[in-house]
Formats: C-alpha cells, structure tokens, sequence
C-alpha cells in the first residue's frame, strides 16, 4: 500500500520536474537560464507539493501539476525530442499532418477517426487476483454493450475501429476490423469466422455481430486528440466487405453525449492563463504564488516581506517568523 503511494508520488515528482525541464526550456524554446534560488524555491515547493500529495490533499498545488501534466502530455506531441550524447535537450516542432492509415471506405464518405484496440495488459496484481476464479482477463479499449448476453464477445475479435462520415451530421458509419481467421486452431475463432461467412453470404442474420454500444476512449488514435470518449448506438448492420485481407463489419450508428476530453474538467486557469501569455518566457511559471495571506511573524506579529525567506525559515524550524526574532531564537539556542 505505502509502497504503491510512493511509487505514485515518485511518478507525480517526474512528471512535475519533467514538465519543469522541458516545457520550459525546451518546448518554448528558451534557454534555461535557473539561477540558484530558482531551484531552491523549486525544491521547496516540490516538498510542499509532496506533503500535500502524501496528505491526499487537493492543494492549488497539486490541481497544477496535475493540469500541467495533462498539458506536457498534449504538447509533447507535437514536439519531437531529441538527445544529444552530452545530454543536451532539444525539441523540434513537427511538421505536416498525419497520413490517413490505410483503410476501407467507400463513395461519399470520409474517415475521421481510427483506432486500433490493442488488448491492454492488466497489471501483475490484477493478474495474481483473478488467478484461479476467471483466469487472467484481458481489457481492451473498445467497450460493447449489448441488448442480449452475447455469443461473441466483439471487443475480443474486433482489431480496429474505423468512423466514418457521409454528407449530413447524422450519417455516421463504424468499421470494425476483424481478422480472417483461417487457418487458426482456436475453436471460437473458427466458429465466429464461419458466422462471418454466412452473413456475407446471406445464409444467416447478422444478430451475433450486433451490438447496443461501443464506447472508447481516445488513445493514440488517427483523427482525434488523446483521452476524448466516444460512443455510439448501433442503428442498423449494413454488411461484410473485405479489405487488405481482413473482414470489415459496417454498421449505421448514431452519436451518444459529448467528446469533451475527460481531462478538460481538471483544468487549472492559472496555468492555462500563464500558458497562453507567454508568461514562462524570462520568468518562471509562478506556481507558488499560491499565498493569499500576509507573511506574519508567529513571534512578534511583524510582517515579513520576504515571502522567500518567511518559507525557508518555516522549513527550517517550524515555525514562521521575522528575521527579527529569527535571530532571538538563534542566540537563545546558542547560549
Ligand atoms: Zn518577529
């Protein structure tokens, strides 16, 4: 448990020093010009950052961080990094648009999204949990559900997701790819492939490759931004075509909710703010300009003016005070 938190936290520092580095100084293109105080103050405010994360404290802090990860995650794509023999950092903005990976389609359509559904490795934990009740399952990120417990589980056979679009809004198309399972020795592969051919064949409905809903959400996909959720209600089976070697099934859908990215709830307007200004170029992104209150002296009630130092003192002995009183503490723990 305690070692999953750190192992947590340690991500989180990272990412956090990562997003330090390199959205900085590299992603902007400036140089890193850190002055020794800098990273003092950086260091304590990672300290204070590890507090409240080890707290589980939902601290300005922490909305930050974890917005500007978001953020990193997003404009890292468009960059790409490369890094010297001596270590030096250097970003280059990608150029031009992604091809369209080669896929099906037809008269008056065009392809706007394609996403592979890879199955995603559960974790060794996971893995020791279901040993002996289901055996390991796999996840992938296509979701089915259906109206009736179904024969075929799509999301186990289905390779790729394809949306298409026609003239209007509401004309939307999905593809799902699935191999032709030929030659395998897995029996419900060789039964759902026989289905397969016996749709395309007429010689059967296509109720066993019918679905209610797919839902994903967005990853690495052709088309789209990371960590958008998509979902669609299936209208009506249109057929089996064949492409590259694979069986494609093609479906009427409509759309079901929005495709905000999931992330978009956890934005931080500071950051976004500082990030659209500029801000970061010269100076550092202020992210401890998080004080709301005077620095009081917990002594004497004086104000201390430098926040900086009304910090370091508090880090060091506990308790904030003036530099006044500071001293008085000094010399009563010297003599
Ligand atoms: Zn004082």
């Amino acid at each position: 448990m305690f070692d999953k938190l750190k192992k947590k936290l340690r991500g989180a520092m990272v990412a956090f020093s990562y997003g330090l580095k390199n959205t900085e100084a590299d992603i902007f293109g400036q140089k890193t010009t850190m002055s020794a105080s800098n990273i003092i103050e950086q260091k304590m405010q990672q300290n204070e950052l590890a507090e409240a994360l080890l707290k589980g404290e939902v601290t300005e802090q922490v909305e930050i961080l974890r917005d500007r990860t978001y953020l990193v995650s997003d404009e890292s794509k468009n960059y790409k990094v490369i890094i010297d023999t001596v270590g030096t950092t250097k970003a280059f903005k990608k150029m031009g648009k992604k091809k369209t990976p080669n896929t099906f389609n037809e008269e008056g359509y065009d392809v706007s999204i394609v996403m592979d559904n890879n199955a995603i490795p559960s974790s060794v934990l996971e893995g020791f949990d279901s040993i002996g009740t289901y055996g390991i399952k796999n996840n992938y990120p296509l979701k089915f559900e259906y109206e009736y417990s179904p024969k075929f589980k799509l999301d186990e056979y289905v390779k790729r997701i394809v949306i298409r679009n026609g003239s209007t809004p509401e004309d939307i198309r999905v593809d799902l790819y699935v191999p032709q399972f030929r030659d395998t020795y897995e029996r419900l592969e060789k039964i759902f492939d026989n289905e397969i051919n016996k749709i395309r064949g007429n010689k059967t409905k296509p109720f066993h490759v019918e679905f209610d809903t797919v839902y994903f959400i967005s990853d690495k996909a052709f088309g789209t931004d990371d960590l958008k959720p998509y979902m669609f209600k299936m209208k009506k089976f249109i057929g089996v075509s064949e492409f590259d070697g694979r069986n494609i099934l093609t479906y009427e859908v409509e759309t079901v909710g929005d495709n905000e990215k999931i992330t978009e709830k956890y934005k931080n307007k500071k950051l976004r703010d500082a990030y659209e200004n500029k801000e970061s170029r010269g100076t550092k992104l202020n992210l401890g300009a998080v004080k709301k209150d005077k620095n009081i002296c917990e002594k004497c009630g004086a104000e201390v003016e430098s926040d900086y130092d009304f910090r370091i003192i508090k880090q060091t002995i506990g308790i904030g005070v003036c530099n006044g009183c500071l001293a008085k503490i000094n010399e009563k723990n010297n003599k």
